[in-house]
């Protein structure tokens, strides 16, 4: 295991335990996170072997769905999906507990398609909290429900009213989309959902966390009376299980225990004096040759946007993501942060939500996360598909 050269644990540890144990804020909002916390040796990669109990030829689905399973090069099902699938298969209400990377889309995505390819008068809606993750659904249910037989419909903010409106005259079966969007086509009654039977709610707890519980229970309370419905969380508050518990009808829970994914993350701090110090620590640090594939998040929209043009002037292969960019800009800079034709990506919280992406090596929390939850999450992007993160956190000294 390397040794990491910005140690500095026990002076992290000293610096706020014997202050007096006066809780000085260390951002202008938000709550007060000890820099102890951003300090933790990784326990190590180490994943548990699991062995499925079924081949997804042991399902019995749609030969075209079976055939799409084929194509994709999926062979055998992961945990989620091994568990998840035959229940759903036999028509019960699910939750499932897993978070990005397990396989949770084709977990309620094979359920889901066969369904639609089978029974005519099946329709399903799938929500998710932000764009990026409602695209990578979109595709994964494309690739999966090719040559299915019925049309669908992609619901997101920021982008323009047309081609949705195109796409709903059109009767879609399979419609994806955020809350807020979705909401809109309601009110603007150019989606009729009554006759919806099948429904997801993907990333339940980060759809609370930003607010979307008054959408979220508007939408759920538009559609079929009679159907099935899919609930994904990554964790399970009682904020998410008095949602569940409300909208479903006797579910089956389903739990992939994945272990804290932090586990898998060296984290440390970098203390810094002023701007221009942080600035040359952030620069030499990315010039590290381990720093491979590495998202740095910032505060605001502004300041994301000036890091990543700072870092471009400097000479990196950076890019920038948050919601004051067109979607397309934001789709563009991360297909090239995924092809690694871009090797930094600067980023807000909410813009980082749900991005799918395997191999990052650092994570850089340039301004501190607003809360410990928020950290967590930020730092799950590192360490994934058991290899070992690196979660590295700027406090001021
Ligand atoms: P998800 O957790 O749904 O975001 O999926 C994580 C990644 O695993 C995606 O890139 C999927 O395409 C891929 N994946 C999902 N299920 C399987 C499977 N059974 N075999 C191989 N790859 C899979």
């Amino acid at each position: 295991m390397p040794s990491y050269k910005y140690s500095v644990y026990n002076s992290a540890k000293r610096g706020n335990r014997g202050g007096g144990g006066q809780r000085r804020s260390n951002k202008k909002h938000g709550e007060y996170i000890d820099p102890a916390r951003f300090v933790q040796v990784a326990k190590g990669a180490t994943v548990e072997e699991y062995v499925p109990t079924h081949k997804f030829a042991d399902f019995d689905i749609d030969p075209r769905l079976q055939a799409n399973l084929a194509s994709k090069g999926y062979e055998t099902p992961s945990p989620i999906q091994d568990q998840t699938i035959p229940a759903a298969l036999e028509g019960r209400d699910m939750i499932g507990i897993a978070n990005t990377g397990t396989g949770k889309t084709a977990a309620f995505g094979i359920p889901v398609l066969n369904a639609l390819m089978t029974r005519q008068q099946s329709k399903a809606l799938i929500v998710a909290p932000t764009r990026e993750l409602a695209q990578q659904i979109e595709e994964e249910m494309r690739s999966l429900g090719k040559g299915g037989g019925f049309t669908g419909a992609v619901l997101i903010g920021g982008t323009s009213m047309g081609p949705q409106l195109r796409d709903l005259r059109a009767k879609p079966r399979l419609v994806i989309g955020t809350p807020g969007r979705i909401k809109d086509h309601i009110e603007r009654r150019t989606i009729d959902l009554t006759q919806f039977n099948l429904v997801v709610l993907d990333e339940v707890d980060r759809m609370l966390d930003m607010g979307f519980v008054n959408d979220v229970t508007s939408i759920l309370q538009e559609l079929d009376k009679n159907r099935q419905s899919f609930f994904f969380s990554a964790t399970m508050d009682p904020r998410v299980q008095g949602l569940i518990r409300t909208f479903s009808n006797d579910p089956e829970t389903v739990s992939v225990k994945t272990g804290d994914s932090s586990d898998n993350v060296h984290q440390d701090v970098i203390p810094y004096g002023g701007t221009h110090e942080k600035m040359d620590k952030l620069h030499d640090l990315l010039l590290q040759e381990d720093v491979a594939k590495v998202i740095v998040f910032d505060e605001t929209q502004r300041s994301v946007e000036k890091l990543s043009n700072e870092l471009v002037a400097r000479g990196f292969a950076a890019d920038a993501i948050h919601g004051g960019k067109s979607q397309g800009q934001r789709q563009r800079a991360l297909e090239s942060f995924k092809k690694n034709r871009t090797k930094i990506l600067v980023a807000t919280d909410v813009a980082a939500r749900g991005i799918d992406v395997a191999d990052i090596s650092h994570v850089i929390n340039f301004s501190e996360p607003q809360s410990y939850q928020d950290y967590v999450h930020r730092i799950g992007r590192a360490g994934r598909a058991g290899k070992i993160g690196y979660a590295l956190t700027f406090v001021n000294k």
